[in-house]
Formats: C-alpha cells, structure tokens, sequence
C-alpha cells in the first residue's frame, strides 16, 4: 500500500470524482474554517491537507548560511485557493518547495497524511511527488518533441487513476490544440498545457510558483482562469505564489511572506473572477 494513502475527503465533492470529464463536475465551496493558522498538532483537522510546523530552512554555501524560512506554521484546506505573496527572497519557492517534497526542510515538520515528509525516504518523496502533486512552473516545461496530448499522456500513463488527457486539455480551454506541438503555441497555450499535465494525474495539491511570471496580464488572466477552473470544478487544493498583488484578489486565502516568516494570512470575503483583475 502507498506510504502516502489519499486521506478520505469527508463532505467533499471532490470525493471520489477521480476520472470525471470537466462536464460532469459542479461547483464547489472551500470546505475550509474561518481563521488560520488552525489547530494545535496532534489533533489534525480532516480538512488540512498539509500542516507546517516550525519549518526552518539553511542553505549552506561553504562558510555562508542563508536562511530561507525561520519558523514557518501554515495550514492548507482541502480544496481551498491561496496565494501565497511576498518579496522577492522572502521564501516562497523555498516553502512550495518543500511542501512539493522536491526540497528537504532544515527542521520542523510537514505533515500530509500521517506522514512527515522532512523525514520521509528519498523514495517515499518521489512516490509523493508523483501521485499528489502537481507542479506548475514560470516556465512550461514541456517535451517539444511531443504534442499537447502526449506532453499530458506521458503523466498519465504512469498515474494511479488519471483524468483523460483530452479531458484535461478541455478543462484549460486547449481541448482544440490536441495535437500541436508546444513550438505551435503561444506562451500562454503551453502554461495552459502544463497546467493540464499537472492536473491530469488527479493531485491533491497544485503547487505553481509564478505561473504567469513570463506572461503579459491579458494571456496571464486565461491561465489563471485555467487554475481557478481546475480548483473549482475538481477540488484541488491549489497554491499559487506570486509577487503581484492584483492576483491575491482570486483567492480563497492570501499568505504573505517576509524574510522568511509568514507574516500574515487573510480570507478574501470572495473570490474575485480572473476576468475582473487587471494590471
Ligand atoms: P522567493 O521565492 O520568495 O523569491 P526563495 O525561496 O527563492 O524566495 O529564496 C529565499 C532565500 O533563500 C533567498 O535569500 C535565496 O537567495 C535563498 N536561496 C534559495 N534557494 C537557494 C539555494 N538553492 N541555495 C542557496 N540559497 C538559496
């Protein structure tokens, strides 16, 4: 059995809707409580997905220490939209990172279903990596010698219980891109494929740092349509880190980072269409 079993979704809608075309879904609420950080560790909410405690992180460059995270607590609700803002340095992609299991934490811990992953085995990581997250980078990533289709098959075929590429595809609006190559598509259509691969595997989390860093704001807005799609209509606790304020606007929940701490988090009253930001 997998080291990291799914956690069971009570009330959620997500539940279950594990190889669901885009048509077949409804809307869904966050299911997460009012107020955070939450709770006292030891008595894990079902609706936290991750749960960081104390988190520090040092890189250390021969004689030079830089400390990334100082003692990071933060929670994340199953099904909830945040992002995650701040400063250049202040230890975004550091935290994403580690949440993601592609980094290892100095100390702390981080808890997703019953297991601490600044402890867990190199191996353990990777099965995390490839059955709960899904990433989406500034820049796309994707295979060039692959269409859109086989860019999102080649997640798929190694996925426990996949989306169909198609439906992914369909999902970010590039349900009529199938089969061109990433070279026949603008910047904006690849991330919306990236998003699609990330998606497709039926993560827990979607992790995406700066996903419209490299975008002008009207292509930036369709892609992030595309995550707001993608979060609403299958559930998927997504991060977004960026440093650009106007974005916070869509969120469930805005985390602000500075040098390294979480210096606040606030709920939005409601989420704010990507089609109504601009900057
Ligand atoms: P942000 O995503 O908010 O821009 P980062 O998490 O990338 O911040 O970086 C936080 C701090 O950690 C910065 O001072 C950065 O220079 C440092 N840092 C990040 N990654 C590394 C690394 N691999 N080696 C050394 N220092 C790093």
């Amino acid at each position: 059995m997998s080291a990291f079993a799914r956690q069971d979704r009570p009330g959620n809608p997500a539940h279950n809707r594990r190889t669901v075309s885009p048509s077949q879904t409804t809307p869904r609420k966050p299911l997460s409580p009012p107020g955070v950080p939450g709770n006292k560790l030891g008595s894990v909410d079902s609706n936290v997905v991750f749960r960081a405690r104390a988190l520090t992180k040092v890189y250390r460059m021969g004689e030079v220490e830089v400390i990334a995270l100082r003692g990071v607590d933060l929670d994340l609700y199953r099904g909830e939209f945040v992002v995650l803002l701040g400063p250049s340095g202040s230890g975004k992609s550091t935290l994403l990172n580690i949440l993601g299991g592609l980094d290892s934490a100095t100390s702390g811990e981080v808890i997703y279903a019953d297991h601490d992953l600044v402890r867990a085995t190199e191996r353990e990581l990777t099965e995390f990596r490839r059955h709960h997250v899904g990433f989406v980078f500034q820049f796309y990533n994707l295979i060039p010698s692959l269409t859109a289709r086989e860019n999102v098959a080649a997640v798929t075929e190694i996925a426990r219980a996949p989306m169909k590429p198609e439906a992914a595809l369909e999902l970010v609006g590039m349900g009529e891109r199938l089969d061109h190559f990433p070279a026949q598509l603008s910047g904006g259509e690849q991330q919306r494929v990236a998003i699609a691969r990330a998606i497709a595997k039926n993560p827990e989390v979607l992790l995406c740092d700066e996903p419209t860093g490299a975008l002008d704001s009207t292509t930036g807005i369709v892609v992030l349509e595309a995550l707001e799609r993608a979060n609403r209509e299958l559930g998927t606790t997504t991060v977004v880190i960026t440093h650009n304020v106007v974005i916070a606007g869509m969120a469930d929940r805005v985390v602000r980072m500075a040098d390294g701490r979480i210096a606040g988090s606030e709920r939005n009253r409601e989420r704010r269409p990507p089609s109504e930001l601009s900057w």
